[in-house]
């Protein structure tokens, strides 16, 4: 039984042995996989993540703390009013991957304001 007819080509190899993993396509030829969702309103694969006020945060982005963070494992504390530049999106419960004064870390986007 041919499951894969309405199944897009892999995108990597055209091969057309194409199969559907969750939300994913998945190429059992090369095993390279894409998103199924495509051709939203918002760009290809971007995160939904909104800062303290609720405005959406991108890739690239400066923000400041709105509140003292303790980092843990060390005796550094970011303080309220820290600014961090270029900060990236990742997908997860701490959402904004960045470098601060102690490092890079990944922080909740409810303990930042976009600057
Ligand atoms: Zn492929």
């Amino acid at each position: 039984m041919n499951t894969t007819a309405n199944l897009p080509k892999c995108p990597a190899c055209q091969e057309d042995m194409t199969y559907p993993d969750g939300e994913n396509f998945v190429c059992a030829q090369c095993g390279h996989e894409w998103p199924m969702v495509a051709g939203t309103e918002e760009d290809e694969g971007a995160l939904i993540v909104k800062d303290a006020n609720g405005n959406l945060l991108a890739d690239g982005d400066t923000v400041t703390l709105i509140k003292n963070l303790k980092i843990k494992g060390s005796s550094t504390t970011l303080k309220v009013g820290t600014k961090i530049k270029g900060i990236r999106l990742v997908s997860g419960d701490h959402e904004v991957d960045c470098k601060t004064e102690a490092g890079n870390m990944l922080l909740k986007a409810c303990f930042l304001k976009k600057a």
